[in-house]
């Protein structure tokens, strides 16, 4: 599955949007060279793994209790084309916490059209590493 992964260069803009390069944002996490600080940089680090199309760290990063089915998980990447991601807060999440929720937008292009993903992703943190548990939808403020 990794040949399919389409990272970019460490000196190109970050897909998460960050404004700082991926190599010295997300890359690193995603490659295993180090661990993400913050939820937040996890949930980076999981929305530019479904842009592109990284699913070992989508997987990695996903609670064993709610992984879902690779499978299945590997259609929905492949379906769907992230465009933008907004980070529109978060709770708790850093370095001395082990509990944290990040929420954002998210925007995509699917074969039936745009997509908005309006989220609240909670994270716990197990032997060190922050790990995505759930989801819930926000209704969304305009
Ligand atoms: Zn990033």
């Amino acid at each position: 599955m990794s040949s399919s992964t389409r990272h970019p260069a460490n000196d190109e803009r970050c897909p998460c949007g960050s404004g700082d390069t991926f190599g010295s944002c997300c890359g690193p996490v995603l490659t295993g060279k180090r661990r993400a600080a913050t939820a937040e940089a996890l949930m980076r680090s999981r929305y530019t793994a479904f842009t592109t199309q990284d699913l070992e760290h989508a997987l990695a990063s996903w609670h064993p209790d709610t992984r879902p089915d690779r499978a299945d998980l590997a259609r929905s990447l492949a379906d769907t084309r992230w465009l933008r991601l907004d980070v529109r807060g978060t709770t708790g999440g850093g370095p001395f916490d082990d509990e944290g929720t990040v929420e954002f937008v998210a925007i995509a292009r699917t074969e039936q059209g745009r997509r908005e993903l309006h989220e609240i992703s909670h994270f716990t943190r197990v032997d060190g590493s922050w790990l995505y548990v759930r989801g819930d939808l926000a209704a969304t403020r305009h």
